[in-house]
């Protein structure tokens, strides 16, 4: 086995846009096991926008993350040793293993790792249409949108680990379904692969006028339900084709998060539409996750619920992928291969 675990720590915290320059390659010895302990080799890292959040030390939802550690991250990977009886060589888990190659969890640290099947699902999607993305589409869409047959259903990123997710929910719930995607290629796959009604190409649609005449036209009976990953000028779109009593997620704002302000241009629609606005983080409903994997998880097996993976590979490539996901050059979850 290898003795070197390298690892990607927090440098310093953004000021402005993230760079390369945030994260530092160490290399560590990779710890050895004392009584309770399980050793993982992680094969797969989540890369996710909240991550940039953790960077800031701003006001958020949650703690930032300290300098100097190890980068937080979702990880999926195999046991590689074990001195607990409840994990076994070669047991595949998930956890929150971060930036690095092996992760080793103290018989103390119970529930940190979650054994996972792979018989009929692969590794990696319980990182994503398996896994945290996948919830977050559902809680969103079954617990705040809500959607009755034949009511439309809109989601912006929606080529996305989260995005994509959403739409095929919905579909499977009746709901005509309007996907809104960067370019030709991502509006493509929403349509043609993941099965939706219309995607809607927002690039070339640089105002208020021309988005909100597309969604017009892809969305005649107007909007019951949004799921909002982006914020601007794509909610105000949407806010002027909703409906009465439609109800938006406000799952992500991801066109704000370099710190631009992104004012909602015309709130009182909310009042006039009697509008249903629900914010949510996916961590504070644990309840809900149970229910949500299993219908996740079933449909991914029997290929009801497509994905998509960008993979970059090796840890060192972690960084770049990081900030490509930011800037929209990701196409479908965002993953690093590790092994
Ligand atoms: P994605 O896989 O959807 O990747 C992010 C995508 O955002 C990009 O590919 C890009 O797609 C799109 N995007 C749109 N506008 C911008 C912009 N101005 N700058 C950069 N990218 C843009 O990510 P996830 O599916 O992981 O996450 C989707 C959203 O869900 C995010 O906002 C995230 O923060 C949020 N989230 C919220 C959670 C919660 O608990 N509330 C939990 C998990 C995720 P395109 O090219 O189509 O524009």
């Amino acid at each position: 086995m290898a003795t070197i675990n390298q690892q990607i720590l927090l440098a310093s915290r953004p000021e402005g846009e993230p760079s390369a320059d945030n994260f530092k390659l160490v290399e560590k010895p990779v710890p050895e096991l004392a009584e309770g302990d399980v050793l993982v080799r992680n094969q797969w890292l989540s890369l996710d926008p909240y991550m940039l959040g953790r960077m800031n030390e701003g006001k958020s939802y949650a703690q930032p993350q300290p300098l100097d550690e190890v980068m937080i991250g979702g990880t999926a990977g195999e046991v590689v040793a074990s001195r607990n009886a409840h994990f076994q060589v070669g047991d595949k888990v998930v956890g929150m293993g971060g930036w690095q190659q092996y992760q080793l969890v103290s018989g103390a640290q119970r529930g940190v790792l979650q054994k996972v099947d792979t018989a009929r699902i692969p590794l990696s999607a319980y990182l994503g249409a398996v896994g945290m993305p996948g919830v977050t589409a559902w809680y969103g869409l079954v617990k705040i949108i809500a959607p009755r047959e034949g009511e439309t259903v809109v989601v912006s990123a929606a080529s996305g680990a989260v995005g994509g997710a959403v739409g095929q929910l919905a579909k499977a719930r009746g709901a005509r379904v309007v996907g809104i995607a960067g370019g030709p290629d991502k509006c493509a796959y929403v349509k043609d692969e993941l099965g939706f009604d219309e995607c809607i190409d927002y690039k070339p649609l640089k105002d208020l006028k021309s988005l909100s005449t597309a969604l017009k036209a892809a969305c005649p009976k107007g909007i019951d339900g949004h799921f909002e990953n982006v914020g601007g000028l794509i909610l105000d779109a949407v806010m002027l084709r909703a409906n009465a009593f439609s109800r938006i997620a406000f799952c992500g704002m991801i066109s704000g998060y370099n710190g631009e302000p992104i004012p909602m241009q015309n709130p009182s629609l909310i009042l006039v539409n009697r509008m249903k606005l629900e914010g949510f983080i996916v961590s504070e409903h644990m309840e809900i996750w149970p229910e949500a994997l299993k219908e996740l998880g079933t449909m991914v097996a029997t290929g009801k619920l497509k994905y998509r993976e960008s993979v970059a590979d090796g840890l060192a490539a972690a960084p770049e992928a990081f900030l490509g996901l930011l800037k929209g050059r990701n196409f479908g979850k965002q993953l690093v291969k590790l092994y």
